[in-house]
């Protein structure tokens, strides 16, 4: 014999509230009288629209590598550091500096902050871009020959990287001008680092940043990056490194 309609229904929905007190209770608490402190790490929003880099990399790769790949790396950075009590109120830069001897948890969310909000504030959008300085395009015709080496030989250190990484444009030690490639979320200020030295620019060359548009073409996506670089960030940041010296 079938149960009535009614009860059917009344045993379902018992059934359904027992699966989800906890649930329900979130959804009835009151807010906390003490809000937490605050995360110490946050996302900041982009310096432009998602859409504002088109077509050089279109709206839905920078929607889920900003809100969600970058605010992962934050988000688990802010646990990894929760986790040690010795790296509480640590700057994300004293983090990077001696990432070769934290977890790799630590190491790894906080390159990719770091990475990432460099990246972001080296670009702009193709009708935006500044031009580069004096001082930078001549430092780089000395280095490279020219601004078109200088742009093949990145290109080849992009394409060279084997998996997932970075390139960069770096102040070595010396004071000159250098290319180097790091893997994953590492980068050239960090301790690990092969080729120590303060980058100017930096292209993300992980699959996710290009792949919903360039796939496997890694290099297209090398060439066309250029259109979005804002050499007068790039210029700013290399008046500073090489002052520093
Ligand atoms: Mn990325």
């Amino acid at each position: 014999m079938t149960r009535p309609l009614a009860l059917t229904l009344f045993l379902a929905s018992a059934a359904a509230l027992a699966l989800s007190p906890a649930q329900a209770q979130t959804a009835a608490a009151p807010a906390p009288a003490a809000a937490p402190a605050p995360a110490a790490f946050s996302l900041a929003p982009l310096p432009y629209g998602y859409d504002a880099l088109e077509p050089v990399i279109d709206t839905q790769t920078m929607t889920i590598h900003h809100s969600k790949h970058h605010q992962a790396y934050v988000d688990n950075l802010n646990k990894a550091v929760a986790a040690d009590p010795a790296l509480a109120g640590q700057s994300l830069d004293a983090l990077v500096a001696k990432a070769g001897t934290l977890a790799p948890a630590v190491r790894n969310n906080a390159g990719g902050h770091w990475n990432h909000t460099f990246f972001w504030e080296t670009m702009a959008p193709v009708a935006k871009v500044s031009a580069i300085s004096p001082r930078l395009a001549a430092a780089i015709d000395a280095q490279f020959g020219s601004m078109d080496k200088f742009k093949a030989a990145f290109k080849a250190a992009g394409t060279a990287r084997f998996g997932s990484g970075w390139v960069w444009l770096i102040v070595g030690a010396d004071g000159k001008l250098a290319i180097t490639s790091t893997s994953n979320q590492d980068n050239p200020l960090m301790d690990v680092a092969e080729a120590k030295g303060t980058p100017v620019l930096g292209n993300d060359v992980w699959e996710h940043a290009y792949y919903l548009k360039y796939q496997n073409r890694r290099a297209d996506y090398l060439d066309g990056w250029w259109q979005v670089v804002d050499w007068a960030k790039v210029s700013v940041r290399y008046a500073a490194a090489s002052a520093a010296r």
